[in-house]
C-alpha cells in the first residue's frame, strides 16, 4: 500500500488557516537581512516600531534562554541585572551579545539568548533603544504556574463538590433513552462547557495530576492532589458498564439538545 504523508508547516498550517492574525503578520512582515540593514534602518523612521519578544514567565537557570527581537534597532543586545543596594537600584550588565538572524518557520526573524547567565535573579534586555519587561531567572520558576493549573481541577468540579464554581451541579444525571434506567455519572470534571458527560478528557487529568504529585509534591500540597484522583477516579469507575467497557459519554438525546440550544438562542436574542 502506498501511503503519501504530507508535512505541514507551522507557517503553512497558519497561512491555511488564518488563525492567529498576528503570526500572519510576522510572516509577512519585511525583516533586516543583515546588520547594515539594522543600521539602515535604525536611521531612516522603522514603518513598524521594534519589539522585544521574550517568555513572560521566566527561564530556569539552567534552561535554554532566548529571545526575539522584531525590526532591531541594533545588532547588539545587553542583559542587565537589577540589583538593590540598599534602597539604590542599579542595573549592571551582566551579558551582552550580537543578534543572530534566522529563517524560523514563522518567517525571518533576529533573536538573541545569554542561556549561560545561570545567576538568580531579575534581569532585563535591552536592544537599542527597546527593552524588555523584568525577566526573572529561578529554579522554582514553575511552582505558581502549576498551582494555578492545578486550581483548575477543584474549581471545575461537577456534581455535589464544595469546590465547583458551579455546585451543586445536576445530581440527577442520567436517564438511559432507550430503558428507563437510571445511571448515576455525576462528578467528574467540567469539559467543554456543554450537556455532556464525557469520558475522553478525565484520563489526562488522572496522569496529569499523578505526574504532578510524583515529580513535584509541592509544599503546598496537603492532601488536595490525592483528594482531586479520588474525585476524578470515582467518575472514571462509574463509566465502566457492567460489561466492561468503558462508556465515551453520555449525551442529550438529539430532540433534547435541539430543543436546549434553541433555548439557549431565543434566550440571547432577549438580553
Ligand atoms: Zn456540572
Amino acid at each position: 500500500m502506498n501511503i503519501q504523508t504530507t508535512t505541514l508547516s507551522r507557517r503553512r498550517f497558519l497561512q491555511h488557516t488564518a488563525v492567529v492574525a498576528g503570526a500572519l503578520a510576522t510572516v509577512g512582515r519585511r525583516v533586516p537581512a543583515t546588520a547594515a540593514e539594522i543600521a539602515t534602518q535604525a536611521s531612516a523612521t522603522p514603518s513598524e516600531p521594534p519589539r522585544l519578544l521574550v517568555n513572560h514567565v521566566g527561564f530556569l537557570p539552567h534552561g535554554a534562554k532566548y529571545f526575539v527581537v522584531e525590526n532591531p534597532p541594533a545588532e547588539e543586545y545587553t542583559v542587565a541585572r537589577f540589583v538593590n543596594r540598599n534602597g539604590r537600584v542599579e542595573f549592571p550588565t551582566a551579558w551582552q551579545g550580537r543578534l543572530t538572524r534566522m529563517d524560523a518557520d514563522l518567517g525571518p526573524a533576529w533573536f538573541g539568548q545569554f542561556t549561560d547567565l545561570r545567576e538568580e535573579g531579575l534581569y532585563l534586555v535591552r536592544c537599542g533603544d527597546v527593552q524588555s519587561r523584568m525577566i526573572q531567572v529561578y529554579r522554582r520558576l514553575y511552582d505558581y504556574p502549576l498551582r494555578m493549573l492545578f486550581n483548575y481541577f477543584p474549581s471545575q468540579r461537577c456534581g455535589d463538590s464544595t469546590t465547583g464554581y458551579n455546585a451543586p451541579c445536576p445530581l440527577d444525571d442520567a436517564r438511559r433513552v432507550d430503558t428507563p434506567e437510571h445511571l448515576d455519572v455525576t462528578g467528574g470534571w467540567h469539559q467543554s462547557c456543554d450537556c455532556r458527560k464525557w469520558m475522553l478528557g478525565t484520563p489526562y487529568g488522572l496522569l496529569g495530576l499523578t505526574q504532578l504529585a510524583r515529580t513535584n509534591r509541592p509544599r503546598w500540597d496537603r492532601g488536595q492532589i490525592d483528594g482531586e484522583l479520588r474525585w476524578g477516579n470515582r467518575y472514571f469507575l462509574k463509566m465502566i458498564r457492567p460489561d466492561g467497557g468503558v462508556s465515551h459519554e453520555y449525551d442529550l438525546p438529539p430532540t433534547a439538545l435541539l430543543m436546549w440550544v434553541l433555548g439557549e438562542m431565543s434566550s440571547h436574542h432577549e438580553a
